[in-house]
């Protein structure tokens, strides 16, 4: 974790602790370091028109031409990065934070979030204050661009949507008020979809059902998939890269299990391919992925670990367990839209309900918990916590991961943005899962305890 940067780009409560001086300096400082052709994007918030300026008039007083997009998701700016000669992107947004936070995702040139280093360069020229400003006679221009019918079009180019269109499939959208609203009921009927939307208003009070879609706040999608007879329902959040899938029959299906329906079907079409992902899934994909003679790589938690992971080792999908799925033949990052074309493409493919396909998955119980723990006692409580555990695999590239014999496995690591340990835990049965939260939550929770008291 950077002085400024968290584990996606930079946010804050806005006009607090993110302000208009902090963005345009941060925008000055990516600039100057990514090139002088710069894509804009903003989300639907009501503070992103407000930095979506600061943002703009700092990479012109550097010299970079602008090219603005206007609103639109996170994954759509990437896309039209990565297939154009800008050099790099800042995209206003605070992703699922709620309403009062904003924040900026800054992009590399390939279109996926900058690298480490990078960021760590940002970070020093933030702290001198951001770079000077260029002669008056070297500010750059600002053009503004439409991406809409391009990026859907292309989405929809990705999977088999002859396919699709033939089966003139019923599809439920909740768009959470986001930014998904331009781009995801386009896609569907551009791929022959019936569709019905919830919260398709763009508004940055996010009033319909907040801006992070989870299993419960979804009922309202739930209930419309129910009343429509849709075969599949998906809820994004406010930028429109993560996304949740709900079945046919208005089961929320867990990021675990999509991201092992798509490894399966992915294998299949690119044989051989190694999947990543990172240490917070599990292990069972190990499995699915074993029989198709090929392998997981793992990694850190966090969606843009995963993506640079793909692009330095040239692997084509990953996934996390919250429902994230990067499809390299489209764009090694996260994606709604992508995710939504992939399941349908899958239905097609084996002609199966989504139930059907997710029945095929290991059916494990899961869950997770948090405990509170200071920032500043999280490395030694989790060196502690190393020595305090005995499992058949420990793993601790990210936190401590414990796997045992039976299948069962729990994860304690602490959080990259909050003062807190998350605990998961999977296994057969709903009994041992809450047993084995509990067992080490106060596992972590006497560790600390110690720790403070000290
Ligand atoms: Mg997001």
């Amino acid at each position: 974790m950077g002085k400024y940067f968290g584990s996606n780009g930079i946010r804050g409560e806005a006009n607090k602790d993110f302000t208009l001086e902090l963005a345009s300096t941060i925008a000055a400082s990516a600039g100057k370091l990514l090139g002088e052709k710069i894509a804009v994007g903003r989300d639907g918030r009501t503070t992103s028109p407000m930095f979506r300026d600061a943002v703009v008039s700092a990479l012109l007083s550097v010299g970079c031409d602008v090219h603005d997009f206007g609103v639109i998701t996170t994954p759509a700016l990437q896309y039209m990065i990565s297939r154009s000669d800008l050099e790099g992107g800042v995209m206003v947004t605070a992703s699922h934070n709620p309403p009062q936070f904003n924040g900026v995702k800054i992009m590399y040139h390939d279109g996926v979030e900058i690298p480490k280093k990078l960021e760590a360069e940002i970070e020093t020229l933030i702290d001198k204050g951001g770079p000077k400003p260029c002669n008056w006679d070297k500010v750059g221009k600002v053009s503004f661009h439409d991406y809409v019918e391009e990026y859907t079009d292309a989405v929809k180019e990705a999977v088999d949507y002859t396919g699709i269109i033939e089966k003139g499939f019923k599809v439920a959208l909740d768009l959470g008020n986001g930014a998904a609203a331009i781009t995801a009921p386009l896609l569907a009927s551009k791929l022959g979809c019936q569709v019905y939307t919830l919260n398709s208003e763009i508004d940055g009070a996010f009033p319909g059902r907040g801006s992070e879609p989870t299993p419960e706040n979804l009922v309202d999608l739930k209930e419309l998939i129910k009343a429509t007879g849709s075969d599949i329902g998906i809820g994004f959040d406010g930028d429109g890269d993560r996304s949740i899938i709900i079945d046919e029959h208005a089961e929320a299906v867990w990021g675990d299990k999509s991201l092992s329906l798509v490894a399966q079907e992915f294998l299949k079409e690119y044989p051989g391919e190694t999947i990543v992902t990172p240490v917070s899934s599990s292990p069972s994909l190990e499995k699915v992925v074993a029989k198709y003679g090929s392998k997981i790589y793992w990694t850190k938690v966090g969606s843009v670990i995963v993506s640079r992971a793909m692009i330095d080792n040239g692997y084509k999908l990953g996934g996390e367990e919250n429902g994230g799925i990067m499809y390299g033949p489209f764009l090694p990052v996260r994606d709604g839209c992508v995710a939504l074309a992939l399941m349908l493409h899958y239905m097609v493919k084996r002609n199966k309900t989504l139930s059907e396909l997710i029945a095929e998955q290991p059916h494990l119980c899961k869950d997770k918990d948090k405990t509170p723990c200071p920032n500043l006692l999280k490395e030694e409580a989790l060196k502690l916590l190393a020595e305090q555990v005995d499992a058949p695999e420990i793993n601790t590239m990210d936190g401590v991961k414990l796997v045992y014999e039976d299948d069962s496995w729990v994860l304690f690591r602490p959080s990259g943005t909050e003062p807190i340990f998350r605990i998961y835990a999977e296994s057969s049965s709903p009994e041992r899962v809450k047993e084995l939260i509990a067992e080490h939550k106060k596992l972590v929770k006497k560790v600390v305890d110690e720790l403070s008291a000290a």
